[in-house]
């Protein structure tokens, strides 16, 4: 999902803004606890779309910008795609609000000045000193009378990066299925992600039912996790040959496959796995569990041998994370998101063809028998996986390599190479 981040000194109405943007249609909002104890976040329901809101009002403890203050917002600034600079539209500026200008202005991330309290149109004469931030343009708005809202909210829209995302992730949630060899650490995984404080699961999973799904929250974004029997289930009370069949089942169902490894065990069993949900279409994040085992010293070597280890899956993303430190949890969710939003791009044929004939123009296409395969156009017809679907003189012609050249283009060029998008060729008269 994206995030939006909302930063300002005390007193400016941050917290006003937040309640206001979030409104009642709004989902969750969560006081989220640990080292980020005073972000509140909220999703933002809006014509256009949903987001993440984040307020980091509750991170200063006087009016100063201090250090402590600006390490917590790096945090909260980490994967945000645009930043709410909150001043107050009514009173002078503050060498605070100078300080978290010039901050923000190292960070690089698109921001939106943002006048708060300008309850009366006529108070927008008095927003000219704003422009001394180098922000260009402040927006006014006013919380008490819900001004400026509409404006705002396009403006956030303008500046989030554009994304062709067929669908947003269902209310039910984004499924995701936990898989991985027996003592890989799966059910380890599963309580440390249920046990999470910002973890809120909204349905006790049923007892009568074999498979259990487990439905729950984090950050305001729905996940399902599908038939955790499965996993908690040790394989000695479970025939390994049925244990294996459940884990093709559940990554059958999923929409993004958690692939949990253990960095000490690493073999066919995960290349299978692997290979098994992206023929099914799914796309796959390695899950490199018990990582609190690896000494720093050893971190970069132990990295090493496992990219060796899984060479062939080097173009998929990966998280080390522990059962036990839970370090890296957060990322399993954002990332599982990425992949679930990137496995749903839908490139739209124009683009799709510019993009063709760009890369048609530099390379040599095949040759049979003397004849060269020509490929008149492209669209791509479905998402989750993208299937891109190419009209060629004739399919013969294409040999395995070309097709993996451009299946590799395809990757880099279009941003698509974490996912197991499919490429199609048919006939078509000249
Ligand atoms: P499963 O068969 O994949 O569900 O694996 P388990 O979750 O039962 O874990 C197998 C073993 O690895 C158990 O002895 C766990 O205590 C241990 N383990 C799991 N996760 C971690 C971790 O993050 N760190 C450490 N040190 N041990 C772990």
């Amino acid at each position: 999902m994206h995030k939006v981040v909302i930063v300002g000194r005390p007193n400016v109405g941050k917290s006003s803004l937040f309640n206001r943007l979030l409104g009642k249609r709004s989902a969750v909002v969560a006081d989220v606890p640990g080292v980020t104890r005073d972000l509140k976040e909220g999703v933002v329901e809006s014509e256009k779309g949903r987001f993440l809101l984040v307020d980091t009002g509750g991170l200063w403890s006087g009016d100063r910008w201090e250090k402590k203050i600006q390490e917590k917002v790096d945090q909260a600034l980490e994967d945000a795609e645009v930043v709410l600079f909150a001043v107050d539209g009514r009173s002078e500026l503050t060498q605070a609000d100078y300080e978290v200008a010039e901050y923000l202005r190292k960070k690089g991330r698109p921001v939106i000045l943002v006048a708060t309290k300008v309850d009366d149109p006529k108070h927008e004469h008095y927003l000219g000193p704003l422009y001394a931030l180098g922000f260009g343009d402040p927006i006014p708005t006013s919380s008490e009378h819900a001004r400026g809202l509409e404006e705002l909210l396009e403006a956030i829209w303008e500046k989030l990066p554009v994304r062709h995302i067929e669908s947003e992730p269902e209310v039910a949630g984004i499924k995701l299925a936990i898989v991985g060899r027996p003592n890989a650490g799966k059910s380890s995984l599963l309580n440390a992600i249920l046990g999470e404080e910002r973890v809120i699961v909204s349905e006790e999973p049923g007892t009568t039912r074999d498979a259990i799904d487990v439905h729950f929250t984090f950050r305001g974004q729905p996940f399902v996790l599908v038939d955790t029997a499965g996993i908690r289930k040790r394989p000695e009370s479970l025939v390994e040959e049925l244990a294996i069949r459940r884990s093709l089942k559940a990554i059958e169902e999923a929409d993004v496959v958690l692939l949990v490894v253990d960095p000490f065990q690493v073999g066919d069993r995960e290349l299978k796995l692997a290979n098994h949900a992206l023929e099914a279409g799914k796309p796959v994040l390695l899950v490199i569990t018990k990582w609190d085992l690896v000494r720093k010293e050893e971190a970069p070597k132990v990295r090493r041998e496992l990219k060796e280890k899984l060479a062939h899956l080097e173009h998929l993303p990966r998280v080390y994370t522990s059962a036990f430190t839970k370090q890296n949890l957060d990322k399993i969710f954002s990332e599982a998101v990425r992949l679930f939003e990137l496995n749903h791009t839908r490139i739209p044929t124009a683009e799709l063809n510019r993009w063709l004939s760009v890369w048609t123009a530099k390379v040599q296409l095949p040759n049979f028998k003397g004849k060269p395969l020509k490929i008149f156009y492209a669209t791509q017809p479905e998402v989750a996986p993208p299937t891109f679907v190419f009209f060629v003189n004739h399919p013969e012609f294409v040999t395995r390599a070309f097709e993996n050249y451009l299946k590799n283009r395809i990757g880099e060029d279009l941003g698509l190479k974490e996912v197991p998008f499919r490429l199609v060729f048919r006939g078509r008269r000249e």
